[in-house]
């Protein structure tokens, strides 16, 4: 009983409600754009190719967004993980997606964050959006949703985060957007949400 799924027609394509800022650094490239959804809710729920997973270092499961991907999947998923030998941060590593809606899971390992933000955290977060996008396309998944990486309990400011996302993905596109069909931002905080909606139009102007 598939009511809770929600295939990728049910997701739409992410449009900006204001005009374009002329202080985006972006070229404006509908194609692009179009590739992109805002999507505020659980991540376990989405029929898509890849859905990635903010897990720690040992892959084994633990809280948040992990937790709600390990608990829809199945402990089938924490088995694959265990095969793994772990995942250092910025690494991305792909299983299967069990008992998800999802064909795969990326799994990713954000930067703890709770320190502050450098040059360390701000690449490595940076990696993860990059590797967890290479490993899509090495893959032939053409779309994928990503939650807010380290936001949660790894500490990473949101308005600094959601910066290193959208650019990520902006210039990951730039090069590779005939392999992709869709990137979604998976936001699970109304405040989140508010962010992406402020930001998107910075690194996806509308013509
Ligand atoms: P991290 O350890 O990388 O900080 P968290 O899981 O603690 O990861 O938080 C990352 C983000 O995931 C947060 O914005 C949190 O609100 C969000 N989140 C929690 N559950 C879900 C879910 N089911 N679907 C999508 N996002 C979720």
């Amino acid at each position: 009983y598939r009511i809770d799924y929600l295939p990728l027609e049910e997701i739409p394509v992410w449009t900006s409600k204001g005009a374009s800022p002329a202080q985006s650094r972006y070229k404006s490239n509908d194609a692009l754009r179009q590739k992109i959804s805002l999507f505020r809710g659980d991540i376990t729920k989405l029929e898509i190719d890849a859905i990635v997973n903010a897990a720690n270092k040992s892959l084994l499961g633990g809280g948040g967004v992990d937790g709600a991907i390990h608990r829809g999947a199945g402990p089938l998923l924490k088995k694959e993980c265990a095969t793994l030998g772990g995942c250092e941060t910025g690494e991305a590593k792909i299983t299967g997606a069990y008992g998800l809606p999802a064909k795969h899971v990326i799994h990713t390992v954000g930067p703890i964050a709770y320190g502050g933000v450098g040059d360390k955290e701000r690449n490595a977060l940076r990696d993860c959006y990059l590797n967890s996008l290479e490993t899509a396309v090495q893959n032939q998944l053409r779309t994928v949703a990503f939650p807010c990486i380290s936001t949660g309990v790894y500490g990473y400011p949101p308005e600094d985060a959601v910066e290193v996302a959208l650019a990520t993905v902006r210039e990951y596109l730039d090069e590779h957007h005939e392999q992709l069909d869709r990137v979604i931002f998976c936001v699970f905080l109304k405040t989140d949400e508010d962010l992406y909606q402020r930001n998107l139009p910075l690194y996806f102007p509308q013509a």
